[in-house]
């Protein structure tokens, strides 16, 4: 494998192209926009700039890293790519599409996995003529300090597939789970509901946003609390994996916290848009 292309230059997928191109992979990073593609790839060399700052990472190295990351306005620019994480924002219909087109973009031999939270890895296999070459590859946020991949089989991914994503993973420095084909997999299935509980108890004013995160820090010993993890993950992304949750399970437990949709509706979709439950400069 020598060249992989990420679809979406947004957090997760700066994050995922920065992983690759430090394993030494040639990256092409795709958005909407030549310039969202660029505006993923400055904030690659931003963060590697830090990494130099902290006197972690040598500035040649670094350089060679984001010289290895090509930013594009197109997924044609996909058409060597020898594997795809898709990190496009999470709508089942717009992963659809994208993964129609990459289907008739990218090499036959070429393996599409998505970064996707929560929507069904074998619905969007079934929009191209390769299923068994579409796998879920779930990274965590921030994507360069988090060890964890969940690699999620759809019905049809193939075992080599899978040994091949596995092996990539483990390349990019991440350990792996493998989770079974259900909304939000394990970690989201676990993790979202407590967010938007979170978020029921500041609707509910049972508590202001610095107590409610105060009690689940020094409470139960999680590094950051769960607004201010909503935040980070965006609530756009929180609200769109709930309501998969909630609709694919049926189960009111998993139905989003009014507040949420609020937010949301507002624009304050968290650290990304600089204002959520907190304001960020
Ligand atoms: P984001 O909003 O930061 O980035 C999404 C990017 O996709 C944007 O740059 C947007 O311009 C681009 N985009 C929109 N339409 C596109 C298209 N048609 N083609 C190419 N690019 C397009 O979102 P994110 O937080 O990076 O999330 C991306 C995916 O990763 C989602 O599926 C999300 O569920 C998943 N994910 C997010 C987190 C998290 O903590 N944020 C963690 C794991 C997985």
């Amino acid at each position: 494998m020598q060249t992989v292309g990420v679809v979406g230059a947004g957090q997760m997928g700066s994050g995922i192209a920065q992983v690759a191109a430090q394993a030494g992979l040639t990256v092409v990073l795709v958005d909407r926009s030549e310039d969202d593609a660029v505006r993923g790839q400055q904030r690659i060399k931003k963060h590697l700039d830090r990494q130099v700052q902290k006197g972690r990472l040598d500035s040649s190295d670094a350089q060679a890293i984001a010289g290895r990351v090509r930013a594009s306005g197109t997924l044609e620019a996909l058409s060597g790519a020898d594997y795809v994480v898709e990190a496009a924002p999470e709508a089942h219909e717009l992963k659809r599409s994208v993964f129609v087109e990459l289907d008739g973009i990218t090499p036959a031999h070429a393996v599409l996995a998505t970064n996707t939270s929560s929507i069904s890895i074998t619905a969007l296999a079934a929009a191209t003529k390769r299923p068994g070459k579409v796998i879920g590859m779930h990274f965590m946020n921030p994507v360069p300090a988090m060890k964890l991949v969940e690699i999620i089989r759809g019905l049809q991914t193939s075992d080599e597939t899978y040994a091949v994503t596995r092996a990539l993973a483990e390349r990019l420095g991440k350990d792996t789970v493998l989770a079974k084909e259900a909304p939000g997999f394990i970690v989201n299935r676990i993790l979202i509901p407590m967010l938007n509980e979170a978020i029921f108890v500041l609707e509910n004013g049972l508590a202001s946003e610095q107590d409610i995160d105060a009690a689940m820090k020094l409470g139960t010993n999680q590094p950051m609390g769960p607004l201010a993890l909503a935040d980070l993950i965006g609530l756009d992304t929180v609200l769109a994996i709930c309501e998969c949750l909630h609709k694919e399970l049926g189960d009111d437990k998993y139905r989003p916290a009014p507040l949420l949709r609020r937010y949301v509706a507002a624009g304050w979709l968290g650290r990304k848009a600089e204002r959520g439950f907190y304001t960020y400069g």
